[in-house]
């Protein structure tokens, strides 16, 4: 299998080639054919193993095929990760890869300037990468609106369970559409995990590595 099989947007192709990706990891191999055909996906799969790049190719190229639909402080996609580090570099990984495309990715977690943040959401995003928290507190100061993120990734989900984390993914929950497409990543199959799987995801192809 090469990456060329899974039809992917031609400008994906080549920031693949550009960034030395040669062939698809096992994870790539299961996750992207599955996201592309429009299934939610529960993939138990470590950092390390390709999995940024397996839910962000096929967000990418889903989104690159729509036309334009920025709403102000409504993004299409949404990407739960546990650190601003993590939120951090899978934003960059979006970038990378989406570079070629009109696509605008931000970030909006804890620890950086609130008021970038909201001022960027006001300006619209495609691709919304944060943490629990902070989109808890956009969304509660009315800067954010999830009605239109129909692509929804929870990564590193294993990492987001301590505290209040089940509590406000649930508060995130009720105001994302229910015609979505899901995709959770995690190391681990937690009875936690778990539970969150049921509650957010629709008959996932599951993906153990
Ligand atoms: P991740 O598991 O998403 O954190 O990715 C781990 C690292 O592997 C990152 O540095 C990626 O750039 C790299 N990587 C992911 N998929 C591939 C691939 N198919 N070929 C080569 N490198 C890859």
């Amino acid at each position: 299998h090469d990456f060329a099989d899974f039809n992917l947007l031609p400008p994906l192709l080549s920031a693949l080639e550009r960034g030395g990706y040669k062939k698809p990891s096992a994870i790539q191999m299961q996750a992207i054919p599955a996201l592309v055909s429009g299934q939610d996906v529960l993939a138990i799969a470590q950092t390390g193993s390709g999995k940024t790049a397996a839910y962000a190719l096929p967000i990418l190229d889903r989104l690159g095929r729509l036309a334009p639909q920025r709403h102000p402080g409504a993004p299409t996609a949404l990407v739960l990760a546990p650190t601003r580090e993590l939120a951090t570099q899978i934003a960059s990984v979006f970038r990378q890869f989406g570079r070629a495309l009109p696509l605008r990715t931000r970030v909006a977690c804890g620890g950086l300037p609130r008021d970038g943040q909201i001022k960027a959401l006001a300006e619209g995003v495609d691709i919304l990468v944060g943490t629990p928290g902070r989109l808890i507190d956009l969304l509660d100061g009315g800067h954010l609106h999830l009605e239109n993120a129909g692509l929804l990734v929870l990564d590193e989900a294993d990492r987001m369970l301590d505290g209040d984390f089940l509590e406000d993914m649930a508060r995130i929950a009720a105001h994302l559409p229910d015609k979505r497409q899901t995709a959770l990543c995690s190391a681990t199959a937690s009875a936690t995990v778990r539970t969150l799987a049921q509650r957010l995801l629709h008959k996932p192809v599951a993906i153990e590595i």
